[in-house]
C-alpha cells in the first residue's frame, strides 16, 4: 500500500496492531464516540501508557455493548485472551494462586480493547515483586457537590506534606470527580507497611482539618469533604492506569499533569479521547517527560 500524505503516515502507524471487529458499535452513546474510534485512541497512547502499566498485574473494567450497558471488572483469565495478554501467578487470600493478567506491547493493550475493555487498573507493584510497592497515591475523593477548586486545594495540600517528608509526587486528573496524588517509590517496602503509612498520613491529615478531609470509611461522615483514599494502598489494591480512557460520559482519560496545570486545570475529565495527539505530544515536552519518575523510598512517620 502507498501511503500518499504524511498524515496517512501517521494514520497508519497508529493503526491498531490487532483486527477490532465492530469498530462502528457505539461505546459512548452520548458523545457516538466508537470502539474503533477507542481503539484508535489505545494505538496512539500505547506508547506513553505501557512504560508505566506495562510492568504491573492489572484489572480491566469491560463493557462489550458499550459504558451505558453491563460493564464488568475483570482479574483474571486463564487464556481467552491469547498470547499477547500475558499471566503472572498471584497468591490470593484463601492461599491459590491466580492467573493475573499484564500487558506489556501494544498488541495486548489491543487485543483487550478488541475484548470490550474500556479501563485499565493497575496494581501499584510490578510483576517481578508483587509484594512491594513501587508507588503511593492518595486517592482523594470528593464527596457529591464539592467542586474541582477543593480538590485542587486538597491536592496542594498532599503535595506540600509530602514534600515536607522529602518525597516527590505527581498529580493526575482521573477523568472522574478527584485526582489522584502519587510518589512513585523504589520498590522495597512491603505492602503492610505501606499501606500503615497511606493509613497514618490520611488519618493525620483528617485530624488536622476535620472540615476538609476525613479518612473514615462511612460514607455518612464523608458529607461535604474529600475522602483520602488510603486502601488504593494496599495488596491487590488497584488504581486507574495513566491514559486510560474512563468508562463515563464524555470519554474522558486519565491524565498525568504537571503541579502548574494543577493551579489552573478546570475539572478532572479535561482529557478526552479525542485528545490522543494532544496527550502523545505532551507527554514528550520537558514538562512531562519525567512524570512519575523518582528515585526514593518511603520515609518513616
Ligand atoms: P474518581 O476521581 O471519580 O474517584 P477513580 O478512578 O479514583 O475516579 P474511585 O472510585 O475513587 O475512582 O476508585 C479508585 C480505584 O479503585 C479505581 O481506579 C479502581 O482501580 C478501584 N476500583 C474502583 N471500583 C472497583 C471495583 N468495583 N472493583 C475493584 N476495584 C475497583
Ligand atoms: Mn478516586
Ligand atoms: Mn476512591
Amino acid at each position: 500500500v502507498l501511503l500518499e500524505t504524511a498524515e496517512e503516515v501517521a494514520e497508519a502507524a497508529h493503526a491498531s496492531p490487532v483486527p477490532i471487529s465492530n469498530r462502528d458499535r457505539i461505546i459512548y452513546p452520548e458523545s457516538r464516540l466508537t470502539k474503533g474510534e477507542l481503539a484508535d485512541y489505545y494505538a496512539a497512547v500505547a506508547a506513553i501508557m505501557l512504560p508505566w502499566m506495562g510492568s504491573r498485574p492489572i484489572s480491566l473494567v469491560r463493557c462489550p455493548q458499550g459504558r451505558a450497558k453491563k460493564c464488568f471488572f475483570q482479574k483474571h483469565d486463564a487464556g481467552s485472551f491469547g498470547d499477547a495478554v500475558k499471566h503472572v501467578a498471584i497468591e490470593e487470600k484463601d492461599g491459590a494462586d491466580q492467573p493475573y493478567l499484564y500487558v506489556d506491547t501494544p498488541e495486548g493493550l489491543l487485543t483487550c480493547v478488541q475484548m470490550g475493555t474500556i479501563e485499565f487498573h493497575g496494581w501499584g507493584a510490578r510483576i517481578e515483586d508483587v509484594e512491594k510497592a513501587d508507588r503511593l497515591v492518595f486517592d482523594l475523593d470528593p464527596d457529591v457537590g464539592l467542586d474541582f477548586e477543593a480538590v485542587r486545594a486538597a491536592a496542594f495540600q498532599f503535595r506540600d506534606i509530602l514534600t515536607s517528608m522529602g518525597l516527590k509526587t505527581f498529580p493526575m486528573l482521573t477523568g472522574g470527580k478527584g485526582v489522584h496524588v502519587i510518589a512513585p517509590l523504589v520498590p522495597r517496602a512491603e505492602w503492610p507497611e505501606v499501606k500503615d503509612f497511606a493509613h497514618r498520613l490520611a488519618q493525620a491529615v483528617a485530624q488536622l482539618d476535620p472540615e476538609r478531609f476525613t479518612a473514615a470509611l462511612p460514607k455518612a461522615q464523608r458529607k461535604g469533604r474529600i475522602f483520602v483514599d488510603y486502601l488504593r494502598n494496599q495488596r491487590g489494591a488497584t488504581a486507574v492506569m495513566p491514559y486510560s480512557a474512563r468508562a463515563r460520559e464524555g470519554a474522558p482519560v486519565a491524565a498525568p499533569i504537571t503541579w502548574k496545570e494543577m493551579e489552573t486545570i478546570a475539572e478532572p475529565s479535561h482529557f478526552r479521547i479525542t485528545d490522543a495527539k494532544e496527550l502523545v505530544k505532551r507527554a514528550a515536552s520537558s514538562a512531562l517527560q519525567d512524570w512519575g519518575r523518582a528515585a526514593q523510598e518511603l520515609p518513616r512517620l
